[in-house]
């Protein structure tokens, strides 16, 4: 059993707010200038620092410690107090959730998520009232029926780079306690190449149970882009089109990040289907450095972005108890004789002892060869996922 977190982010428009909600939002900020203030000091101190005797920030204060304890970003902040530049932290709130008028009492939370009213009240200082759309009601309840409990909200305030407010941030935090999955098979994930979608292949022993691959829309991406790099061009040239370059580009932008959210649900259904530890065959530094540096597509560089993608993963597979490691698996090594293998212009590989396949089902056969190594490797202890921070 362990403790495992999830997050939901809610983003809304400042700009958008009626006058009177709007009007709430500046002495928001002023205390959130003031609390990263406290909170710098805080790291310098190296997390010894006491919290302040006036409210509200003591309130903050507080909630921020308390949060430091749950959640692994904070204590690596306390262990670098040098980094303390990078430290924006957001505001802290203990939380209530209201599902049904008559059991729920409010009791005097600094959030209240208020399910009946369809709304989100930050108190403290004035109240601010938030909507929120089904969507977001929906995957509330879901996480609720899956044994999830709303313990913590953060809030903060982003400002543009001309420095007027654009948007208000609430980060919903649910606690669960998972029991991690009996695993019976390996799902190997092959990241190396998003561009040609990602590879997965189930494995069990010896046996290749399952693969498959998934492909995010390349063409329709690859045409955008090249419709954003002729706006951009206009842009540069003429001081026209710029707005609608941005807005293509944005687009790009949204297509790759829903896929990506997609591609790791996936993942964890079928992990969770087969039984299955997730083995995410991670590329080495190295090799992503020379192909982002080397003579390769700008366009496709796009898809090398592969931190996002590998963090949801984690996050989500430790939500469902999910066993996960990442492991470097050989694509030109024998996985029969260990031989260095020769690579051919089609991407197969060729090894002197006979052993020929595609370089991309290599780290499959490694799987596969070190299978009771892998499957026995013990389950690291579920940590707290990094939670949004104010930038
Ligand atoms: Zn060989």
């Amino acid at each position: 059993m362990g403790k495992t977190y999830r997050t939901l982010l809610l983003k809304y428009d400042v700009s958008k707010f009626p006058p009177e909600e709007a009007g709430k939002i500046p002495a928001l900020l002023k205390m959130q200038e003031e609390f990263r203030r406290w909170a710098a000091e805080w790291a310098k101190s190296g997390g010894s620092l006491h919290p302040p005797e006036r409210n509200p920030l003591r309130y903050f204060a507080e909630r921020f410690i308390h949060a430091a304890k749950a959640l692994d970003w904070l204590r690596e902040i306390k262990k670098n107090g040098i980094e303390v530049k990078k430290l924006r932290p957001p505001l802290f709130f203990d939380i209530q959730l209201r599902l049904n008028d008559e059991k729920d009492k409010d009791i005097g939370r600094g959030v209240l998520v208020d399910l009946t009213k369809r709304e989100v009240k930050i108190r403290r200082l004035g109240i601010i009232v938030l909507r929120l759309n089904n969507k977001v009601i929906e995957w509330i309840l879901n996480r609720i029926k899956e044994g999830g409990k709303l313990v913590m909200a953060a809030v903060w305030v982003e400002r543009s780079k001309r420095g007027s407010v654009v948007r208000l941030n609430v980060a919903l935090t649910f606690r669960r306690e998972v029991v991690p999955m009996e695993v019976k098979r390996l799902l190997v994930i092959d990241v190396n190449a998003l561009h040609n979608g990602l590879a997965w292949a189930v494995v069990e022993g010896e046996r290749l149970v399952e693969r498959g691959i998934l492909r995010p829309n390349i063409s329709k991406i690859l045409h955008l882009q090249k419709v954003a790099a002729r706006l951009e061009s206009i842009c540069a040239k003429e001081d026209r089109a710029c707005e609608e370059a941005m807005a293509v580009k944005s687009r790009i932008w949204r297509l790759l990040r829903s896929w990506e959210d997609e591609v790791v649900k996936k993942i964890v259904r079928l992990a969770l289907q087969y039984k299955a530890m997730v083995i995410v065959d991670v590329p080495d530094h190295n090799s992503i450095k020379a192909l982002k540096e080397g003579n390769y597509a700008s366009e496709r560089k796009t898809f090398l972005n592969l931190g996002r993608l590998r963090r949801r993963l984690q996050g989500l597979a430790e939500w469902y108890g999910v066993p996960l490691r990442e492991e470097r698996l050989y694509s030109t090594i024998c996985p029969r004789c260990g031989r260095k293998m020769s690579v051919l212009p089609d991407r197969r590989v060729r090894c002197q002892c006979g052993f020929e396949a595609h370089r991309d089902e290599v780290p499959v056969y490694w799987a596969q060869k070190r299978f009771h190594e892998l499957i026995t490797s013990s389950f690291s202890s579920p940590s707290a996922v990094p939670l949004a921070v104010g930038r």
